[in-house]
């Protein structure tokens, strides 16, 4: 099963309707915590996410509304038991605010830490890119690998039915029958990651292709000015990347507190997204992941 969780939407300052940001991202046996900030082990207990369902934390960077939940996420899965391990990914440059987070949490979790300091693989499935901001950060892709899927036409005139079938899928040949002879190539879903950035490279990188693309969206077009200084993204810039990448879907978040009606921004960043659906995020969303294409 793929679902997105959301658990907080607000960047800075948290809000009467807005936690600080929190996702969590179930991927079949994973389940992936992405950025807790403060109070996001009580919006999982909101959103019916239990702590021993977490297998990696990654962070973008660390600044507080991204990571100051961690202490209270990890404490709670030692209360909970959890005995499986659990992987911390990080930019490198934000270890020591990390190790200072982990060293507050109650100890006796097998906790894995792995920084990364360079664009590339991380874990199996799993890729970060360089992002733009004031401190060192990094967005996430996670993906599925590509598979085929059969064409039931062709087994049939090819005469492979029941167990056989399974055997061709493990064995890529049964008799004079290729694997490729009755079936087409199957792209693996892709989920993207970009939090807090301005418009660069490696945000463009992460849009590419996703399935789902989950983009920080601070600002209004009108307050362009403000993304600029402060290296964050307008609805309008997040609609153009998921838009240029031919995301499916784009999850937009992140909101200024300034902006009562997210709205405005969702149709904003519509103007630009092209053919992506747009979804602004409410706290407690889940996010069913969208079924494959074509
Ligand atoms: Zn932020």
């Amino acid at each position: 099963m793929r679902e997105l969780v959301i658990l907080g939407t607000a960047s800075q300052v948290p809000t009467r309707t807005r936690n600080h940001n929190g996702y969590f991202l179930r991927w079949e046996r994973e389940g992936l915590l992405f950025d807790p900030g403060e109070g996001t082990q009580r919006q999982m207990i909101h959103a019916g996410v239990s702590a021993s369902k977490i297998t990696r934390i990654c962070l973008t960077h660390v600044h507080g509304d991204h990571c100051f939940g961690l202490p209270g996420v990890l404490s709670r899965m030692v209360l909970d038991g959890v005995a499986h391990p659990v992987h911390l990914h990080y930019p490198a440059s934000g270890g020591d605010v990390v190790r200072a987070l982990v060293s507050l949490a109650t100890p006796g979790l097998d906790l894995h830490l792995h920084p990364h300091g360079t664009a590339g693989p991380i874990a199996d499935g799993i890729e970060v890119e360089p992002l733009r901001h004031r401190i060192e950060a990094f967005g996430y892709r996670v993906v599925e690998p590509d598979g085929r899927t059969f064409l039931p036409p062709l087994l049939e005139a090819a005469g492979i039915t029941g167990p056989d079938v399974g055997l061709l899928q493990r064995e890529g040949r049964l008799g004079p029958v290729r694997l490729e002879d009755v079936s087409v190539h199957r792209p693996g879903l892709r989920f993207g990651f970009v939090m807090d950035t301005g418009v660069c490279d490696g945000a463009f990188a992460l849009a590419d292709g996703a399935d789902l693309l989950v983009a920080e969206s601070t600002f209004s077009n009108d307050d362009a000015a403000l993304a600029d200084q402060y290296l964050h993204l307008t609805a309008g810039q997040a609609g153009a990347l998921a838009g240029s990448g031919g995301a499916g879907s784009l999850v937009l978040t992140h909101f200024s507190s300034r902006y009562d009606d997210v709205g405005l921004l969702a149709a904003q960043a519509r103007g630009t997204a092209g053919a992506t659906t747009v979804i602004a995020a409410s706290d407690l969303d889940h996010i069913p992941f969208p079924s494959r294409r074509g």
